[in-house]
């Protein structure tokens, strides 16, 4: 899934997108609620759905997340009625029944569900029991109106810090029909400083929580985790996943700022084949990143893009070789 914001790769427009990103899986593109509430009433006028209203290519399917991965949350404002969503005008609360409008206005082709993420480490057992409780109910309310939803829903699970009530609480989804998918709660590790009860992300913590979860879950329906991660913690993440990922897959990071890169006449990574690497080295890179030119960015989403890209093709590869065998 490839972040959008609302309808766009950020600082690319589609005719240079679809021109310099070759991906190796035709992505389906993330749209965000806490982005997109402002514009409701616009789209819902427009009357053709979001991504249409966005100017996006409808070849891509899309997906409507409640969270925005490089968003705000703050801890205190969710209650038995709604969850809490920052948004470009302030906090908003959503409803079931305001999240059935969204999606009829929306018309994304899949959804993620209202979830409590409010379970930061410290909290009590009692308020993760109230967090499954009022998750299940929204859900409740969400899929028993009368009419059916035609989008495909990706459950969220949470359970805070809890390895019992992430197992209770996908038992209890996992046997739900209208479950396409199961989106893992990992925003407490998110590396995004506007998610007030982010922590940093620890491998051993989040392989605790997610392993036995992932082993509750029907293997058919699509598993995934939303937010903002760094390439070490998604390498780390897919490990989990995968329970027997292989040796690192040698992904690194480096820093444009670092004064050592104002005379390296290489590219950024000397294998990639991407628009950025086959025509800037990185003492040029450094310039643009001293004069802040809007370049800068446009060249390191594309090269970024290709690398998460590669990276999610080796573990792709990785996982087909672990069924064949
Ligand atoms: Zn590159």
């Amino acid at each position: 899934m490839v972040y959008t914001r609302i309808g766009h790769i950020p600082h690319l427009t589609w005719d240079v997108a679809q021109k310099f990103l070759k991906f190796s899986q035709e992505p389906i593109l993330q749209f965000t609620l806490p982005l997109s509430f402002d514009d409701l009433p616009s789209v819902e006028q427009f009357g053709q759905g979001i991504s249409r209203f966005s100017g996006t290519p409808t070849k891509f399917p899309i997906h409507l997340s409640l969270v925005d991965p490089l968003g705000s949350l703050e801890s205190g404002y969710n209650n038995n009625k709604s969850m809490a969503i920052w948004g470009l005008g302030g906090r908003r609360s959503i409803t079931p029944e305001n999240l059935r409008d969204i999606l009829s206005t929306c018309m994304p082709h899949s959804f993620s569900t209202l979830i409590d993420y409010d379970t930061p480490k410290d909290c009590h057992n009692k308020r993760i029991t109230k967090s499954v409780f009022r998750t299940t109910s929204w859900n409740d309310s969400t899929f028993n109106a009368n009419e059916s939803l035609k989008e495909s829903a990706i459950l969220g699970l949470c359970g805070g810090f809890s390895t019992f009530h992430r197992i209770q609480l996908a038992k209890t989804f996992s046997e739900k029909s209208y479950a396409s998918g199961f989106s893992l709660d990992l925003l407490s590790f998110s590396n995004n400083k506007k998610i007030k009860f982010a922590q940093e992300f620890d491998e051993i913590e989040v392989s605790k929580l997610i392993s036995p979860v992932i082993s509750e879950l029907p293997e058919s329906k699509l598993r995934m985790v939303e937010g903002s991660f760094t390439p070490m913690a998604e390498e780390k993440k897919a490990f989990r996943i995968a329970d027997d990922f292989p040796k690192s897959l040698d992904f690194t990071i480096i820093d444009l700022n670092d004064s050592r890169y104002a005379d390296d006449f290489t590219p950024i990574f000397e294998e990639c084949k991407c628009y950025a690497c086959s025509n800037y080295t990185k003492g040029y890179l450094q310039h643009l990143t001293n004069t802040k030119e809007m370049l800068l960015y446009i060249l390191l989403v594309i090269h970024n893009l290709t690398e998460f890209d590669r990276m999610f093709q080796l573990i792709r590869n990785y996982l087909l070789e672990c069924k064949n065998n």
